[in-house]
């Protein structure tokens, strides 16, 4: 259990602080993360790594020449925001483009996807890749669903290498998927870790047994044997990591035997011993093995084992030097002559006046309604943890509360700096987005955030119609963003016949008020339907069975607050 803090919500922040007090000459701290000290003295892609943190050396230790430009870091366990992404991005930035990667995890995709685009939108190409070497977590039918684990440090280690290298973006875009498509893990956990402040482990490993498949934020094991010797478990390991990669002509292979933070390096050793006997009975030639901790899970004991398939150019980018805080290879590597400093962004400090009283009006419309939103919310929060403690991790309450506590706090900053409707929306998304963390705070950040971006496009038009029409195009957005289909058990369910019904009551000539009530009733119908389907996607899929008979926490809470929207908006038209 974790011991040394102070407040268990900054301890984060606190830990982050003495490390780069640790390592001032390699890195910097900047909103969101941290980038290297040294600015490159020729433009490079810069690799941006990230994650929520809880698993160093990943992914702040990594961060200096020949490895990581930069680091984005969440709290424990919870994925960083777009707008940490975004910042870490800008910061490490040196010319060439960016590419944000991390273990494939809904939150870190959606945050990672968005802050690549907004990237690309201020002129910096940026590119996205997530790692899925947990042979455990889905079937080869389904390997684009799997986890990211140890093999993260694989795969950013080849990419980073590639860009000190030289390369263009694709081309280490194209280094880090070979790497990736070549790597797998399996892992077991001995015992769960405990999160600062509390006070029991996430999960538990019955006496004389191991988790077999481990996760690296808590997630129990996908199935529990009996605790075997050390021989046995090399074997284990060995075949489950290799099966897949049998069959390779390349039998050269990267190994990593990574502990996960309470295994002693002496027991890691142990197994190793076997590791290599069965590795080179089966014909690998190992190429510069690492042992040791490399991707942790706070004091989790457990172990896992890696193995990257090497053609010529992977061997090169494996062997390169680097120097970094918790990893160094060959000759020191030096970063560049300049030191860098920090970007900071400034961008919703300043507004245009609202520019009529008409649109000052609309402004104090739509912080009424986020406020309307709060107090819906606030009264369904522990609903909403109920619906995801089901299948997922019962954070969904507490989520969307933070979220819209920020949004609404942020638009009132905004109107009290006359901003008009549309930048008092994207500050509210923006804030929503930063501070709720989880999938769903990245689709409402991006909801709010299209809906801002649209109002003022769509004109010419009754602002009924124009309404509509941007909420149409967020809900395009968030399908885009999350790739959740029709019936796939999301907000999307609620999402969809929303923007149809109200589509279709605006042009029948309904008024706004009316059509958005209605809208949104038909859109509780179908959140409440989804209770009879099992989840495709998301966090709660591996454990779908569970979900069902319950509605899906997102779609009742996008429901909900369509209706009480709806509600103020007719109670407003009959008070007038
Ligand atoms: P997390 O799953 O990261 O803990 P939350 O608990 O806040 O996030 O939100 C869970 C909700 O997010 C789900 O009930 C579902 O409605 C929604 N969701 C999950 N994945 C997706 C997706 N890919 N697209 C749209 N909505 C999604
Ligand atoms: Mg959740």
């Amino acid at each position: 259990m974790t011991k040394v803090f102070n407040d268990p919500a900054q301890f984060t922040e606190d830990a982050v602080k003495g490390f780069c007090a640790a390592y001032p000459e390699l890195v910097l701290r900047v909103p969101g993360g941290v980038v290297r000290r040294a600015q490159p003295d020729e433009p490079k892609v810069a690799v941006v790594v990230g994650g929520g943190s809880g698993h160093y050396p990943a992914f702040a230790g990594v961060v200096g020449p020949g490895f990581a430009d930069g680091a984005v870091i969440g709290n424990v366990f919870t994925s960083p925001s777009a707008a940490d992404a975004f910042s870490v991005g800008k910061n490490a930035s040196s010319g060439k483009g960016v590419i944000i990667t991390a273990g494939n995890y809904a939150g870190d995709v959606l945050h990672f996807t968005e802050a690549a685009k907004e990237l690309s939108e201020i002129g910096i190409p940026a590119k996205t890749i997530f790692i899925t070497d947990d042979v455990a977590s889905a079937p080869v039918s389904e390997i684009h669903k799997r986890r990211g684990i140890a093999g993260d440090f694989t795969v950013f280690k080849t990419m980073s290498a590639a860009s000190e290298a030289g390369y263009e973006l694709d081309e280490v875009l194209r280094v880090g998927h070979k790497t990736n498509e070549r790597t797998r893990t399996l892992g077991v956990a001995f015992s769960g870790c405990t999160l600062p402040g509390a006070k029991d482990p996430l999960f538990t490993v019955p006496k004389g047994f191991m988790g077999v498949g481990l996760g690296i934020h808590g997630e129990p094991g996908i199935s529990e044997d009996k605790l075997p010797t050390a021989k046995e478990l090399a074997k284990l390991l060995v075949d489950g990591a290799t099966k897949e990669l049998a069959s390779s002509t390349d039998r050269r292979i990267a190994v990593i035997l990574n502990g996960l933070g309470g295994t002693k390096y002496e027991e890691l050793f142990v197994l190793f011993g076997h590791v290599v006997e069965f590795l080179e009975a089966d014909g690998w030639q190992i190429n510069e093995p690492e042992v040791g901790e490399l991707v942790t899970s706070l004091e989790m004991a457990g172990v896992s084992l890696t193995i990257t398939t090497l053609d010529d150019e992977l061997e090169k980018f494996w062997k390169a030097p680097c120097t970094t805080p918790a990893y160094k290879k060959g000759a020191v590597v030096s970063g560049g002559s300049k030191s860098r400093s920090v970007i900071q962004d400034d961008a919703t400090s300043s507004y245009q006046e609202a520019a009529n009283q008409d649109e000052a009006e609309l402004a104090s419309q739509v912080l009424e309604l986020l406020e309307t939103a709060q107090q819906e919310l606030v009264r369904i929060e522990s609903q909403l943890a109920l619906l995801d403690s089901f299948a997922g991790d019962g954070d969904h309450g507490r989520g969307m509360l933070k979220g819209i506590n920020a949004a609404v706090s942020a638009a009132k900053a905004a109107k009290s700096k006359n901003a008009n409707s549309a930048e008092l929306l994207k500050a509210a998304g923006q804030a929503w987005e930063a501070n709720a963390g989880g999938t769903s705070g990245a689709l409402w950040g991006v909801t709010l955030k299209t809906i801002a971006s649209e109002l003022p496009n769509s004109t010419g038009e009754d602002f009924a119609s124009r309404a509509a029409k941007a909420v149409n195009r967020a809900e395009q957005a968030v399908r885009e963003l999350g790739k959740a289909k029709v019936g796939d058990k999301t907000m999307v369910d609620a999402f969809v016949p929303f923007v149809e019904q109200l589509e279709r009551f605006v042009a029948d000539g309904l008024g706004l008020s009316r059509a958005w009530l209605q809208a949104a009733q038909h859109s509780m119908q179908a959140a409440e339907a989804t209770a009879q389907l099992a989840p495709k996607i998301g966090r709660a899929r591996p454990l779908a069975e569970k979900s069902l008979g319950h509605p899906d926490p997102g779609a009742i809470s996008f429901a909900s607050i369509m209706i009480a929207v709806g509600q103020s908006l007719n109670d407003k038209k009959d008070s007038k």
